[in-house]
Parts: structure tokens; sequence; C-alpha cells
């Protein structure tokens, strides 16, 4: 009889592995061979060779990923990064135009501005929160529209089901970088999305031990993109892989207690005398809140806020912090704390960085795994230093 696999979680575990288990291991072994021997492969594409991406831990983690967003297909590979320039490049070429979200993942946004100008790649930027102006957006050339289920570091929520609907009526791809929301808060492929892009560094693996991407959705585009990732050769190594399957096996747990700790902080943070904003999508104060409600089955475990006394009050918060560590990256199991602007968005010029609302002394914050008692005290003594 077949495994009943209704629920995302029974899925996190048990979608894609091999059935029966390879020599009884419950665990999926890792292969570490580059090659494998001939079964009377006729094309090239169909040799099995780790820069092909179709190894044995390839094809679980495919088939898993997949499963997970309720999707056809997924590609993992090297990096987050290699998944976003990869998937760009596959559906749009010389002469042709993306829409993209403003206020962008930083590499994305560096992908675009640095070298997209060289391939003759154009970028037009939309306000993904707010669809009115997307129609002066869209040209003949225009090939897909991307946007981010979260914005990083405003935690703004684009719309999501316009961007789907939009691409739809008007031939595009749609695309969405998914690494905030991770396929326990929002499954792309179920409201009409093409594809969904993970940094796998994030939520995904949740360990803050390896890098690695995927992209996930349907199975046409997916095979045009490992093309191209074959090619340029951004593979993910099956060691990689092996510790991606593991940390996933356990987002279920992991983001749930992320969405509720965060939560939890948000409205300690909120409701603090010394601090001026929280954002964070779980707040009714937020300006997406109604919306994240309908998308989400929880809200993450990211959040940016500001300090009454700005700038100088941020720094004091943040090195008298115990918990977080100050470091960039986000989704692992410690807490992690950051200000924007020297760290993610350091590169955006001061004046543009205003603009969007990313003021100095904002702080972004990766609740991790600890208590959140623990780190509602280390809040609380290192805000009266503030
Ligand atoms: C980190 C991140 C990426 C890039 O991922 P890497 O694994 O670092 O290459 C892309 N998009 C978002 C939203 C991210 O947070």
């Amino acid at each position: 009889m077949e495994k009943i696999m209704r629920g995302i979680d029974t899925r996190l575990i048990h979608a894609g592995e091999p059935d029966p288990p390879i020599e009884g291991a419950v665990a999926m072994p890792i292969f570490q061979s580059s090659t494998f021997a001939y079964r009377g492969e006729t094309s090239y594409h169909a040799l099995r060779y780790i820069r092909l991406n179709n190894t044995p831990n390839h094809v679980a983690l495919h088939r898993k990923l997949a499963a997970l967003e309720g999707a056809e297909a997924a590609l993992v590979l090297a990096s987050g990064m290699a998944a976003v320039s990869t998937t760009l490049i596959t559906v749009a070429g010389a002469d042709e135009r993306v829409m993209a979200q403003e206020c962008l993942y930083g590499g994305t946004h560096d992908l675009m501005r640095d070298e997209f100008p060289r391939m003759k790649i154009g970028v037009d930027f939309i306000d993904g929160a707010n669809a009115a102006g997307w129609r002066e957006a869209l040209t003949p050339q225009t090939r897909a529209i991307y946007v981010e289920t979260i914005s990083n570091p405003l935690m703004q929520v684009a719309d999501l089901r316009a961007a789907a609907a939009f691409a739809r009526a008007h031939g595009l791809i749609s695309i969405v970088d998914n690494t905030f929301a991770s396929p326990i808060n929002f499954r792309p492929a179920e409201h009409g999305f093409d594809l969904s892009i993970h940094s796998g560094t994030k939520y995904l693996n949740g360990h803050s031990d390896i890098v690695a991407g995927a992209i996930i959705g349907r199975a046409d585009l997916i095979e045009k993109i490992n093309r191209t990732a074959s090619h340029f050769g951004g593979s993910l190594d099956p060691h990689a892989c092996f510790l991606l399957h593991r940390g996933i096996k356990t987002l279920g747990v992991r983001m749930r207690y992320q969405n509720a700790s965060a939560l939890e902080v948000a409205h300690f943070l909120a409701a603090h005398p010394k601090i001026a904003a929280v954002n964070y999508p779980g707040l009714p104060s937020h300006p997406e809140h109604q919306r994240a409600r309908e998308l989400f089955d929880g809200f993450g475990g990211m959040l940016s806020f500001e300090l009454r006394d700005g700038l100088a009050a941020a720094d004091r918060f943040i090195d008298g912090v115990t918990i977080p560590i100050s470091a960039p990256s986000l989704g692992g199991v410690e807490s992690l704390i950051t200000r924007p602007a020297t760290t993610s968005h350091s590169g955006m010029p001061p004046a543009e960085r205003e603009r969007v609302g990313i003021r100095d002394g904002l702080i972004r914050l990766s609740v991790g795994l600890e208590a959140t008692g623990d780190l509602i005290e280390d809040f609380t003594r290192s805000l009266e230093s503030c």
C-alpha cells in the first residue's frame, strides 16, 4: 500500500526517500561518487554525474522538495544565488526584460545591477506590495515577474496572488524567492507560481553549516534551468546534499517554533517604551498583516525594529545582548542579529536606503530555537542601557 503523506510533516520525513531503503539504511546514504557506470543511457544529460545534478542524493532531494510545495519538480544548486542567477538567465536573455520587486535581497539586487547590463537583460523595478503600477512596467520584451514572499529587512509582504495572476494574464513566468517563508508557511505552487526559489542555506537546512540553493516548480522550466546549470557548473556536492536533506527533516518543528517565538518577541518589542517601530507580518500594525494572514500558515522567524534613540542606541543594544550572535545570514538554530545599513544593505547609497525606509538604526533579528523567555530577558536587560 502507498504511504499516507497528506501532511507536510510526513512529507518532510518520507517524501522522496528511496523505497525500499538502500541496504536498509534509514538515513539516505551519501553517494560520494562523481560518475556512475553506464546503464544504457543514450543522451549526455541522462548520464549520472554530479555536475548534472542527477546522482542519488540529488534525486532524493528533488523529489522531497517538490513534494513539500506540491510542485512538479525541483532542483538543488550550489547556493541560493546559483538558484537565483541560473533561473533568471534561463527565463530571460539578451534584449529581454524582467519585472522585479524593489528592495530585493542584496545579492539578487547586485546580480541585476552588476551582471545583467553585460548580458543585455533589462530590469523594471516595481512596488511588489502594490499591483497598481505594474501594468506601466510591462513591455513586449518582458519575460518574467520576480518577487519575494517576505522582503528583507522591512518584512514587506508582496501581493503574491496578484503577481501570479499578472504573469498568467500577460504570458510571463512568475518567480518568487520563498526563502523567508519556507514551504511550511507558504507554498507558491498552490497559489499559481511557476517557480519558487530558496536559499537552502537558511531555513531549509537550518543549521548554519552549509550553503545551498533550490528551485521548485514547473517540470518543463526546471529541466531548462538544469540545462543552464550544467553549463555554468554550480552543482551541489553530495555531502552538502546529505546535510541539506538531514536539515529539511526537522523544518516543520523548527519553523513552527520560530513562528511562535518571533511573534512573542515582536509583541514584546512593540510594547516596549524604548522601541519606535517593529516590522513583523504577524503584528496587526503591519501594513500587509491581513494579506499575510490570508496567505501564510505562520509569519516566520524574521523581524526588524528601530529604537527611539536611533543609531547610537541600536549599537548599544547589539553590544548589550548576550544570546543573538552578531552575524549576517538567517534561519539557523541560533538567533542572529545585524544592522542592515552596515551589512546586507551597505552597498546601497544612503539616500536610496532612506527612501526605501532602511534607516541606519534599523536592527534585523533572525529568531533561533533558544527559549523565548531567555531571549526576552536578554533584550529587556540590554534595553535598560539604551
Ligand atoms: C541568503 C538569501 C539568498 C542567497 O542565498 P545564498 O545561499 O547565500 O547564495 C537569496 N535570497 C534570500 C531571500 C536570501 O535570504
